[in-house]
């Protein structure tokens, strides 16, 4: 007899639920994330396997480990296998130094790996259950067009995106406003914060119950899952000598994309380091060292712009890993173990400008294009080589993570490298399409009154 894992509340005061009430919940009712009950295991002879798997192959492995008597394996097979249909590149820069380009994806950006499994998971259930769902999503760019592009064409579910008028770029804009369908867009006339306090607002407004609301942001734990994928699927490709170990480096806003990273250490994949890697919002940075924890309100603007996080939504996550517990509001309940927090990362800020001089040092040494946030993990893993390279082995490998395409930012890269970064085929054609969507003030009535209209 199979017991499946089931999912616990980060702020305590929840019931621990099914993977499937996590999913289509997104955040916990006493507003705390939802988290593994139980970290399963992969052995060192699993993990060396791995080299002999695709990609979508190791997806399922990882996936059947939190999955198991709650989705038949052939239908989790079937899940990972179309979702994975793209190229995850390991790009060799220098000596073991690699940089993971995580930005072949239908959006090109990361957020499509998490996307493309949540959308296919919740519809699987949703279907099951014979249910309906509204998506309801704040974005600064990347999530907005990711989920969009996932969801589009679902049978149970309609989507429902904000963002900032005048803070996503006109290609970020198209990738969402083209596709029509089951997919609504709101052009907010605020800020990325604005958006998501309307999004928030709407869901906690009893009001609005019976729409069925549910969020797709990155504090899903079906979005956590699936990229927990990518730090095995590298060190397969990779390595053959499991003892040997790798040091991520990872540049992060919410925390997502790293905590999938601490999911693959805790199941089992030698991870000797991370470098946490943030743009100028360094409020992690400074809890790590003294173990005070203030968020920066409201968040600094850089050129890393879907890193501009000063409450990264995820910290509450990381937190209980290391035995604390942190609320909502990013007070902390119960202090994190720091000293062991410490041994297994190094967190450093990036500022504008060494982000520029990154791209531009990468492409005159390595000819790699790299775009502003893959250059603040970039950077972070030369700032980390030079203080702590020493106390690892020479052939110690290192892999950076490249969270999205160049071709997202042609302006900036524009006046760094004084060219113009080649298109994929996924962000081609965007030009010549209609864009569809609706303007709207900053006020939570008219938010309210449109989703009443429009959903009930
Ligand atoms: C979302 C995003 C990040 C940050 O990822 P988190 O999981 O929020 O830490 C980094 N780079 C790009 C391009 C993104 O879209």
């Amino acid at each position: 007899m199979i017991t499946p894992i089931n999912f616990y509340s980060t702020n305590l005061n929840t019931s621990p639920v099914s993977f499937s009430k996590a999913l289509l919940k997104g955040l916990a009712p006493d507003k705390g994330l939802f988290m593994p009950e139980e970290i399963p295991e992969v052995s060192k002879e699993e993990i060396q396997s791995f080299r002999y798997l695709s990609y979508h192959e190791i997806a399922y492995e990882i996936g059947k480990k939190f999955l198991v008597g709650e989705i038949p394996d052939e239908d989790l097979r079937w899940i990972t296998k179309d979702a994975y249909d793209y190229e995850v590149p390991l790009e060799h820069v220098y000596e073991n130094k690699y940089i993971m380009r995580l930005d072949q994806g239908p959006t090109a950006s990361f957020k499509d790996f998490a996307a493309r499994m949540m959308g296919r998971l919740m519809q699987y259930y949703l279907k099951k259950e014979k249910r309906n769902l509204i998506i309801l999503t704040a974005t600064s760019g990347d999530t907005g067009s990711a989920i969009a592009n996932a969801f589009y064409g679902l049978d149970n579910i309609r989507v429902l995106v904000l963002f900032p008028e005048k803070e996503v770029t006109e290609r970020q804009r198209k990738q969402m406003t083209t596709l029509g369908d089951n997919i609504q867009i709101i052009a907010i006339d605020g800020k990325f914060d604005d958006c998501q306090a309307l999004v928030k607002e709407a869901f906690t407004d009893p009001d609005l119950a019976d729409l069925n609301l549910s969020s797709a942001n990155s504090i899903n734990i079906g979005r956590l899952i699936p990229q927990i994928v990518y730090y095995f699927y590298a060190f397969s490709r990779l390595s053959n000598d499991y003892n040997k170990g790798v040091i991520f480096s990872v540049p992060s806003g919410n925390f997502g994309d790293m905590m999938g990273g601490f999911f693959a250490k805790r199941m089992g994949l030698l991870i000797k380091r991370f470098i946490i890697a943030v743009n100028e919002n360094d409020e992690f940075q400074k809890y790590i060292q003294t173990g005070i924890y203030n968020k920066i309100d409201p968040s600094i603007n850089c050129i890393s712009s879907a890193m501009n996080v000063g409450h990264p939504s995820n910290l509450a996550r990381l937190v209980a890993l290391y035995g604390g517990v942190m609320d909502e509001k990013g007070n902390i309940r119960r202090q994190a173990n720091l000293d062991s927090m410490r041994q297994d990362i190094f967190a450093i800020s990036i500022n504008d400008k060494d982000t520029r001089k990154a791209i531009k040092d990468a492409y005159e040494q390595y000819n790699i294009i790299l775009e502003p946030h893959g250059a603040v993990g970039w950077a972070g893993l030369q700032i980390f080589l030079k203080l702590e390279g020493n106390n690892y082995r020479a052939d110690q490998l290192y892999v950076s993570l490249e969270t999205a395409h160049p071709a997202k930012f042609p302006e900036e890269i524009k006046k760094i490298l004084d060219l113009d970064p080649e298109l994929p085929a996924s962000l081609e054609g965007l030009e010549g399409k209609d864009e569809n969507f609706d303007l709207m003030d900053d006020n939570y009535t008219l938010f309210k009154n449109y989703l009443t209209e429009k959903y009930k």
